[in-house]
């Protein structure tokens, strides 16, 4: 059988960065990176592009559009696509990327490395091979592959900050693995094909994680410089009602002046339900406020960006935010 074509996309991280006088940075180039694993040729043919060489500290959803862009030019000539990029910011490119390329049904693959491709003990090489193999295989959708994990791409968060187990799929099972060059595929998600791009988003989505005790004023600030607050409140959600002030007031501002506000958990698993506690549901009875349930932060963020850039109309918001997107969110509908 004839090999499958593959793009590889590179955009900098640690699996393509060398010492610097300040510390790591990336060097290497997309090309470069492929010399260091010759075995992928027998997997796959591959061309190479380098967008940009960031450390994903630096990269922002104008990245994600040019990733986007990149990927529609060329989706007719490929049968798959590799994105090699920083571990940090990597679950919100993926989310990103979730939002921006639907129903594809060719394989998106993003992977990075804890440990440079040059040093002698790397994750960069088998990380490079597995995602080739799920890139050439009849998977679909945006997906990220990291120490042999299949996390779709809007379930993924980095949980570790050193090791190679990097990154754990929340409130969703990994849809696989990828075990000595083979795939173990455990869910198979639906196709919708066809395939459907965006080219715009909306930046302006802000995020406030709550302390016991914290200034309700910070939301009117983070309101005021947004289209868009994510609030990641305590347990299965509430906001706090304190003698010296509310959110309460703040929010219903903000949302009369056109922003959307989403309440979200700051509890790694299981997402929120406003309904159970008065400090939730007293919130959600009273305003038009968005809840995220088990969709995760990172997803929350990148589809909010690609709503507010198609509508702020606070009816057709909620539709689209509650709609699900390449598994996003389940549990509004159980
Ligand atoms: N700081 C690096 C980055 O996100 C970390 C990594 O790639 O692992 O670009």
């Amino acid at each position: 059988m004839e090999k499958r074509r593959i793009l590889l996309i590179g955009t900098g991280g640690t699996i393509a960065s060398e010492m610097g006088d300040s510390g790591l940075e990336p060097e290497l180039t997309s090309r470069q990176l492929l010399r260091y694993v010759p075995d992928i040729s027998g997997i796959c043919k591959v061309d190479c592009v380098q967008l940009f060489s960031l450390d994903s500290t630096n990269i922002r959803p104008e990245h994600w559009l040019r990733i986007a862009k990149t990927i529609q030019e060329c989706y007719g000539k490929y049968d798959g696509f590799v994105v090699s990029h920083g571990t940090d910011t990597m679950a919100y490119t993926a989310a990103g990327l979730s939002y921006l390329i639907q129903n594809s049904m060719k394989p998106i693959v993003l992977t990075g490395a804890q440990k440079p491709i040059g040093y002698d003990t790397t994750d960069s090489k088998q990380n490079l091979r597995d995602a080739f193999t799920v890139a050439s295989s009849d998977m679909f959708g945006v997906m990220l592959v990291f120490n042999g994990k299949i996390i779709i791409g809007t379930r993924a968060r980095k949980t570790h900050s050193k090791s190679f187990e990097a990154f754990s799929s929340i409130n969703y099972p990994i849809v696989g693995m990828v075990q000595d060059g083979r795939i173990i595929q455990y869910i198979r998600p639906e196709r919708s094909a066809p395939v459907r791009f965006y080219e715009a988003l909306d930046p302006k989505v802000a995020l406030l994680k709550l302390v016991p005790g914290i200034d309700c004023k910070v939301s009117e600030y983070l309101l005021e410089q947004s289209s868009a607050l994510i609030i990641e409140s305590f347990g299965v959600g509430g906001l706090p009602v304190y003698e010296t002030g509310s959110f309460y007031e703040p929010i219903k501002r903000g949302l009369a002046a056109g922003k959307t506000v989403v309440l979200t958990t700051q509890v790694e698993n299981e997402g929120s339900d406003l309904s159970v506690y008065h400090v939730g549901n007293s919130i959600k009875q009273n305003l038009p406020i968005l809840e995220a349930y088990d969709m995760i932060t990172e997803a929350v963020v990148a589809k909010l960006m690609w709503i507010l850039s198609i509508t702020t109309e606070r009816a057709k918001v909620a539709e689209l935010f509650y709609t699900p997107v390449a598994c996003d969110i389940l549990y509004a509908f159980s």
